[in-house]
């Protein structure tokens, strides 16, 4: 169906679209010009990977995280050499959710637009539920779930007032299944969830979209700290973690790659996503099939 994607044959495609009545195809659907994004907590991982995804198809960004500030500073201006567009960098905490809000006015007001909104930023801690502590609840349920919500209430009039937008927030495995030991992380991942779902509904009539994707492990910073606490908490070696715990559940056994999940991404943020809206997407080898 997708001629396009064939490359040379492109153009007949885009003709008979033309003559059907359908409005042609863009000859690249992932040619991102002249479009503007935030990622927040993109200074590692994930966010960083789907930041550059944006920006190599030519998508203006805006980075958030936290981390050196000179590596930051190096990662921003790499990037910006790169792909010629432009990046910038804003440091607010995404427990905040005031500088949630300055978060989206400075994207706003440096890139002069914002079609793509990326919640990502993200912590994790494996702990018992009796032990749990009150303080890592309250930071989990503030930076996982509730940064969504202030960055999505003061982008979506953006998006409203431009005719179009793409908000993607970057879930979980555990948004759809739970874990021992996760209690805040996996209530968090289910709100951003019910988050998604209300949000697209909301939007739809506007050209925007709101859409989960819930990736099983991947091998990024959150994760290599908490193989050490899941030692720690089942009293195993890390590379019990490993095999038994976490790619236990994930029937490819092997991590997900960030690679894996630009693909996604990409599709989700591209005029052809216009109608994928207020779904959960699994990338996560299988494990929730189970
Ligand atoms: P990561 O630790 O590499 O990245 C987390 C990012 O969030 C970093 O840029 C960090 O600086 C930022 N951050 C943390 N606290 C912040 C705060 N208070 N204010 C601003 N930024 C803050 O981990 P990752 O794996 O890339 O995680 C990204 C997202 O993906 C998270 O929401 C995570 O829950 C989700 N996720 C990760 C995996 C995985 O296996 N790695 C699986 C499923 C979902």
């Amino acid at each position: 169906m997708f001629q396009w994607l064939k490359g040379p044959s492109s153009a007949k495609a885009m003709l008979q679209r033309s003559k059907s009545g359908e409005a042609p195809l863009p000859s690249d659907p992932y040619d991102l010009r002249g479009q503007a994004a935030v990622v927040t907590g993109s200074t590692s991982g994930i966010g960083l990977a789907l930041a550059r995804t944006l920006a190599f198809r030519g998508c203006d960004v805006v980075l958030n995280g936290l981390g050196d500030p000179a590596e930051i500073e190096r990662t921003r201006a790499d990037l910006e050499t790169a792909c010629g567009v432009k990046v910038r960098y804003h440091n607010a905490d995404m427990a905040r959710g005031d500088e949630v809000g300055d978060l989206i006015a400075f994207t706003r007001h440096e890139l002069g637009r914002l079609d793509i909104l990326v919640n990502n930023a993200g912590i994790q801690h494996v702990e018992a539920i009796e032990k749990f502590p009150a303080d890592k609840w309250e930071q989990i349920l503030a930076i996982n779930l509730s940064s969504a919500f202030y960055a999505t209430r003061a982008a979506v009039p953006v998006m409203k007032a431009q005719g179009r937008g793409r908000i993607v927030n970057i879930a979980s495995a555990h948004a759809l299944v739970a874990s021992p030991f996760k209690a805040a992380y996996v209530a968090a991942k289910h709100g951003v969830l019910g988050l998604t779902k209300t949000v697209a509904l909301e939007v739809a009539e506007h050209g925007i979209t709101c859409n989960a994707i819930c990736p099983g492990y991947v091998m990024t910073p959150i994760i290599e700290n908490q193989i050490a606490d899941q030692a720690r908490t089942r009293g195993i070696t890390r590379k019990q973690v490993v095999e038994d715990v976490m790619l236990k559940a994930q029937p490819t056994k092997r991590f997900v790659t960030t690679d894996e999940l630009a693909g996604l991404f990409l599709y989700l943020v591209s005029d052809l996503g216009a109608s994928a809206n207020g779904a959960a997407f699994p990338i996560e080898g299988g494990w929730t099939a189970q």
